[in-house]
């Protein structure tokens, strides 16, 4: 019976391992009794009695590992299986310093134990090194990213997105960077997971919203054409459940008297399909108070357009990966036209990213995409940059 894997029966004094034995399960006792002891030197010692909802056996999980006493049910025993599987599989999700952690203490319990019984203490290998380093290199990613914020090491850098019609600017995208210790820019990849995963993002991204606000006044204020411009947010995961991130957002709207029009919060597919009642909720306040809302990185994800239509979203913006063989394979071609056609049809707007060279550029527009971004038009570039950016397309 499949159900049994999971459960032993023993009879009183039966045993259910011996020290030195492999062991590759811990028990839970359901009901029974068992009595842990070893028979070190001839002489039996009882170390420890164990009844309903106790745990044994679990330091053997730790590693690949040997029982350091025995155990046998001094009553009619049921016990629950945890097998070794189940639990590196639980392991391998869990945080990489927890893991570090765990396995740290389970080392040293099992040393203490050894010494205990009077066994030499072999020197035990505690930890795999690569394991260890990931784990500090985490903790220390963590820490400096902390301090970071605190620091003011992070900056935005904006990328200017095009209307492919003339040519024009029609806003920008902010793109985090972190400028670590001083030493250099460090790309979002590398932390927005990290800052993410330790709960960092959700007072990051209020950052980013007030320094990408005050972005877009110095931006327009440098827009010769006094066309309005729009400034692209990009949201993640996490700060779908920050209940601070709607007010962040109307209150740096209003410092910087901003209409909220002007600023377009991007999410990628993925997050929205998996998180879709949280991310409603917030995107239809945001879409309520008058921001606008772009699905990002489209093409990589579900690529389901049906879920566009519970959403209000503005923009769709099409993954660089997406257009990549537009150029030499047809279908390609024709997959982005019936894509930005039925975009354009739900009333969207379409931005091309990743554009690299005026092909492409050509193309994207005969095929009916309205918007592209891309290093053929300009690399993110600092404050500075953008403002020098945007006087010399007016001089020109
Ligand atoms: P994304 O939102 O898809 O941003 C576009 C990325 O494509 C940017 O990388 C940009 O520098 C890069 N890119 C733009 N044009 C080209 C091109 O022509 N060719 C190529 N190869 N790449 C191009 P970046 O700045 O490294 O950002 C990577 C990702 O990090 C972003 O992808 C976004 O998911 C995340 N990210 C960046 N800034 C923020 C932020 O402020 N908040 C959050 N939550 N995530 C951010
Ligand atoms: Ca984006
Ligand atoms: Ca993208």
């Amino acid at each position: 019976m499949q159900a049994d894997r999971f459960r032993r029966r023993l009879s009183e004094a039966e045993i259910l391992f011996r020290a030195g034995d492999a062991g590759q399960e811990a028990y839970v006792i359901e009901s029974g009794a068992i009595e842990i002891y070893s028979d070190h030197g001839g002489e039996h010692r009882v170390l420890a009695l164990l009844g309903a909802d106790d745990i044994l056996g679990e330091m053997a999980l730790a590693g690949d590992q040997t029982r350091t006493a025995s155990a046998r049910a001094i009553a009619p025993t049921v016990l629950r299986v945890i097998t070794h599987e189940y639990l590196s599989e639980r392991l391998n999700q869990a945080d990489p310093l927890l893991r570090h952690l765990l396995r740290i203490t389970m080392a040293r319990s099992r040393q203490s134990l050894q010494r205990a019984l009077g066994n030499t203490a072999v020197a035990e290998q505690i930890a795999d090194v690569g394991e260890r380093e990931l784990a500090f290199k985490r903790l220390r990613l963590e820490q400096d990213l902390q301090r970071a914020l605190d620091a003011g090491e992070f900056l935005l850098h904006y990328q200017p997105i095009l209307r492919l019609m003339d040519g024009s600017v029609a806003g920008f995208e902010a793109l985090i960077r972190w400028n670590r210790g001083g030493q250099g820019l460090v790309p979002p990849m590398e932390f927005i997971g990290v800052a993410e995963h330790s709960g960092l993002i959700v007072p990051m991204g209020h950052w980013i919203i007030e320094t990408a606000c005050a972005g877009l006044v110095a931006l327009q204020a440098a827009c010769s054409s006094g066309a309005p411009l729009f400034m692209s947010i990009n949201l993640s995961i996490r700060q779908f459940s920050d209940p601070d991130l709607f007010p962040c957002l109307q209150r740096a709207l209003a410092r910087h008297g901003l209409d909220p029009g002007r600023i377009k919060l991007e999410v990628t597919e993925s997050l929205v399909m998996e998180n879709l009642e949280a991310a409603q909720a917030l995107l239809q306040d945001c879409k309520a108070l008058g921001a606008q809302l772009a699905v990002d990185d489209f093409g990589t994800g579900y690529s389901s357009l049906s879920y566009l239509h519970k959403l209000p979203m503005d923009t769709l913006k099409l993954d660089r990966s997406f257009l990549r063989d537009i150029s030499v394979n047809a279908a390609s071609a024709k997959i982005v036209r019936a894509v930005g056609a039925l975009a354009i049809d739900l009333g969207m707007d379409t931005v091309a990213e990743g554009v690299e060279s005026a092909e492409h550029g050509r193309l994207l527009r005969e095929i009916g995409i309205t918007h592209a971004q891309g290093y053929h038009y300009s690399r993110p570039l600092t404050l500075e940059a953008a403002l020098t950016y945007l006087g010399g397309r007016a001089a020109a």
